[in-house]
């Protein structure tokens, strides 16, 4: 199946949201940056982009450009509080959004049509959504790869809403300054110009094992670029990896009830904690370790993202079957990982629909519980198997 994917970007981000909360700055050159005069440019307003103001730029510098320019300090929290809102949004469209930094994220929109138009319609109302409800703008881009996505959103900022289409990738591709391509730095470049590439297209040109040979890896996966290929999935939230815990047990033991019970107090830590990020992973894990300290892991995939405790709970306990429990054991662990791989391809779609009635009712009742406990603290609220039997 075709891929699509959409690749947002804000524009001006931080200079954008210094406006929005503080009319005065409106139409005017807003320079967001350390205002000692020293360090520089965090982000240039488009009315400040006409003096040639441009971030990363030295302050000093900014000011000479610009002396009429408004610097204000950065407000990370506030951007971030903003940043939060724009995922909540993207997060209505699709269960596969990879946030990059505060003002990016790429969204796995593959089969998402039925559901809310095609992928401009669907670039469209998000864009409209952020207008509306935040008072800002983007620029968005839609390609089948997120190379190509994010190549998109950059053609026509700001404001804008760019696809190219699988068949005008080669186009693009001969077109493209190779600089433009992300992971192209200083250094790269240097080497690609005494290869004599300027443009990704030209860097089919350069024989393969010279390209390896100077650039390595990435020289691969520009050789790759340079043919229209990009096939790094959608990743949901990329800084992590997996969610787990584990725990040392009072005394080691193989009493089935003992280890009943610490896997399902894991798995509700576990499942907690994926529900706060709003993530849902497909691989559930059981890690034991044994007496004499050797360790042992067993693995599950599922056929559709979870983070759902009773779903964690049963799942690991099946895996806790399958132990040969001779052994006794001094720690028990549980994880939730492969975020990504469960990509919502057309044969899955009832998968990520979040009104499925049965899960949905029980993802509600997680939620609420685990409100109560931050509340209450975890001891108000046991399901019934924690509760010791007496
Ligand atoms: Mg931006």
């Amino acid at each position: 199946m075709t891929r699509l994917i959409l690749h947002l970007d804000m524009d001006a981000f931080y200079a954008s949201v210094e406006q929005k909360d503080n009319p005065a700055l409106r139409g005017k050159p807003v320079i967001v940056g350390g205002t000692s005069g020293r360090g520089v440019v965090s982000a240039a307003s488009y009315e400040a982009r006409k003096y040639g103001v441009r971030s990363a730029m030295p302050i000093f510098q900014a000011r000479k450009k610009c002396p009429q320019g408004i610097f204000v300090p950065v407000r990370m929290e506030r951007y971030i509080q903003v940043s939060e809102q724009v995922m909540a949004i993207l997060d209505r469209y699709s269960p596969l959004i990879e946030q990059v930094s505060v003002d990016e994220a790429f969204v796995d929109i593959s089969g998402l049509s039925r559901l809310h138009g095609s992928a401009e319609d669907i670039a469209r109302k998000i864009k409209k959504e952020i207008q509306e409800k935040l008072s800002l703008t983007c620029s968005i881009g839609i390609a089948p790869n997120k190379l190509f996505a994010k190549i998109a959103s950059e053609m026509n900022k700001p404001d804008g809403l760019t696809t190219i289409e699988p068949g005008r990738v080669q186009e693009v591709i001969a077109g493209l300054p190779v600089d433009r391509v992300p992971g192209v730095g200083k250094k790269a470049m240097e080497k690609l110009r005494t290869l004599g590439v300027a443009t990704l297209g030209q860097v089919r040109d350069v024989p393969e094992k010279r390209l390896l040979r100077e650039m390595g890896q990435f020289g691969a996966r520009l050789r790759e670029f340079s043919l229209g290929i990009d096939e790094a999935p959608v990743v949901l939230y990329s800084e992590a990896k997996s969610v787990s815990n584990e725990e040392t047990l009072e005394k080691d033991t193989n009493d089935p009830e003992v280890l009943r019970r610490e896997i399902l107090a894991q798995a509700e830590s576990v499942g907690k904690r994926l529900r706060a990020k709003g993530m849902r992973g497909c691989t559930i894990t059981l890690k034991l370790k044994r007496s004499d300290f050797t360790q042992l892991t067993r693995s599950i995939t599922l056929k559709e993202p979870t983070n759902s405790t009773n779903t964690i709970y049963q799942v690991t306990m099946g895996l806790l079957d399958e132990v040969d429990r001779h052994d006794k054991f001094r720690l028990v662990g549980v994880g939730v990982s492969n975020f990504s791989a469960c990509r919502p391809g057309p044969e899955q779609m009832s998968l990520f629909q979040r009104t499925e009635p049965e899960k949905k009712s029980w993802e509600d009742v997680e939620k609420a519980m685990d409100v109560i406990k931050d509340r209450f603290g975890r001891d108000a609220i046991k399901r019934g198997p924690l509760v010791p039997s007496s």
